[in-house]
């Protein structure tokens, strides 16, 4: 349970922290986040993250509420208040509060800026990982700009709930062409017959996770062939291996697409290994 939130400059009791009735982010979800996790109390690939929110804010045109180096000191104050060791930071920028009008409002108006630390069960997580999860499959229904990490996560909520109601733990999106764009939550990977990774290019389509990003200097470290392509839910059936990559998982097993089996029905060997590996390569802050 987060017990402290920074809120404009302010760290606040959990009970007592809001925003504005007329925030945009409220109104419009015209605001931004990033997840970013940590680990014995440090910031695993801040420097990614903090990039990827810098895009989605210059996407929006919505200005930086306070330099990256203080932004820094926000996130670590926050995990320190909220003494988290193995958890997770949430940051999220809204446009700020004005009468609501859809144009960005005139003239100046400061960013609303959120901070929340919460800690993770990390025994939990590893049994998790250890039997693997299941997901289950169905249509994007989100926008053309996938790319940039907004809080507007209906589509998203919906597709979870639809996925938990059916006793799976994420839910593969599938653009119209049938291809799988990425997870609701995480960017989704295959392993194929030949033991290459597939997963689906950048673009406006999908978040490009950091996880993913990391990932791939993991690969090119270890040699491990890479196919950036979009792939089928047909393909991910036949698969060897599948798993998905957040930073609230890392490199998480898929051990069923739809209630049907991948590969032995066991987490994937490969993908255990990538698992293992991920935060020798991952970049890990200072507290
Ligand atoms: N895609 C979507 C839609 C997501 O919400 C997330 C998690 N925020 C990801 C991918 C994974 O991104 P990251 O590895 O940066 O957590």
């Amino acid at each position: 349970m987060t017990r402290v939130v920074y809120v404009n400059g302010r760290y606040l009791p959990y009970a007592h922290a809001g925003v504005h009735v007329e925030d945009r982010g409220f109104q419009f979800a015209d605001a931004i986040y990033e997840v970013c996790e940590v680990l014995d109390g440090r910031l695993v690939d801040e420097t990614r993250h903090m990039e990827r929110l810098e895009r989605s804010l210059t996407e929006l045109r919505i200005p930086m509420p306070m330099a990256r180096r203080a932004l820094g000191r926000v996130l670590r104050e926050t995990i320190r208040r909220n003494r988290v060791r193995t958890g997770l930071v949430y940051l999220q920028v809204t446009r700020g509060v004005a009468p609501r009008d859809f144009p960005f409002p005139k003239g100046d108006i400061s960013p609303t800026l959120v901070c929340l630390a919460r800690r993770v069960d990390g025994a939990a997580r590893a049994e998790r990982a250890e039997a693997g999860i299941s997901v289950r499959t169905m249509p994007d229904i989100r926008w053309g700009r996938c790319d940039i990490k907004t809080v507007m996560l209906l589509p998203a909520v919906l597709a979870k709930e639809a996925a938990t109601e059916e006793g799976a733990q994420e839910a593969w999106l599938v653009d119209c062409n049938g291809f799988v764009t990425e997870g609701a939550s995480s960017n989704a990977w295959i392993m194929d017959r030949s033991g290459a990774l597939i997963t689906r290019p950048t673009g406006n389509a999908i978040l490009p996770g950091v996880t993913r990003r990391t990932l791939l200097d993991l690969l090119s470290r270890e040699k491990i062939p890479l196919i950036e392509r979009p792939f089928t839910v047909a393909e991910a059936l036949s698969a060897r291996e599948a798993f998905i990559t957040s930073a609230s998982g890392t490199v998480m097993p898929v051990v069923a697409i739809d209630k049907k089996s991948i590969g032995n029905g066991h987490p994937g060997e490969l993908t255990l290994r990538l698992r293992s590996f991920f935060h020798q390569i991952a970049e890990l802050s200072d507290e």
